[in-house]
């Protein structure tokens, strides 16, 4: 089995913000417009068979690739040729190539759950080489993943900040629950600004996730 990492966004085709694709999902968030953005099945094939392409054929182990790519969307892709590893601090470690189920690997090295889990069956169907995600995005891995991704989202939101009312100069607290915050003491409906909803709800950014093909 070869492995590729992989680091990957596209410009959203609404507002031109940068989109990571934190592993092959089917719908991206655009978290500057709040698009949902429909990421074809054969976007994911092309890019792929590409990279297994590269992989397979010159890309050595350790070397690695960049491209921008002009087409369904707009790409900025770096990828390597690289054995499974731990994203965070590179100790490699051996993949149950047979499994059915995802599992986690506790890194020896740093402790982090790192998720191994096998490619969605859309995905096998569509380029059946792909066989194994490692730290993809857990959308991926079902309504489990799901769910979880929606848990993580919420722990997003930080312990309250302080912001002054700009009616009566009032401190509130929010919490980053409600983009829409009401005054205690004058009753105004205060929408929070950008910078102080971006602080409460960073954006995503990218982060590198790995394929095993067979
Ligand atoms: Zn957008
Ligand atoms: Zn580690
Ligand atoms: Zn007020």
């Amino acid at each position: 089995m070869q492995y590729a990492m992989l680091e990957i966004g596209i410009k959203c085709p609404k507002c031109d913000g940068p989109v990571p694709l934190n592993g092959p999902l089917e719908t991206a968030h655009c978290d500057r417009c709040q698009a949902d953005i429909d990421v074809p099945h054969e976007f994911w094939k092309d890019i792929l068979s590409d990279i297994h392409e590269e992989v397979k054929g010159e890309l050595e182990v350790g070397d690695g690739r960049q491209s921008t790519i002009f087409g369904t969307f707009n790409v900025t892709l770096t990828y390597y040729h690289v054995p499974p590893h731990c994203t965070k601090c590179d100790t490699a470690f051996e993949v149950d190539e047979g499994l059915t189920q995802p599992y986690t690997h506790t890194c020896a090295e740093c402790g982090r759950k790192v998720e191994v889990l096998p490619a969605p069956e859309w995905l096998v169907k569509e380029y059946p080489p792909a066989k194994i995600l490692i730290d993809a995005t857990p959308a991926t891995a079902g309504v489990e993943g799901a769910e979880k991704g929606k848990e993580m989202e919420k722990a997003a939101v930080s312990t309250p900040i302080a912001f002054t009312c700009p009616q009566c100069g009032g401190t509130l607290l929010v919490d980053g629950s409600d983009r829409l915050v009401r005054c205690q003491y004058c009753s105004v409906d205060v929408y929070l600004p950008d910078d102080l909803w971006l602080r409460m709800h960073p954006a995503k950014v990218k982060e590198s996730w790995l394929v095993g093909f067979s």
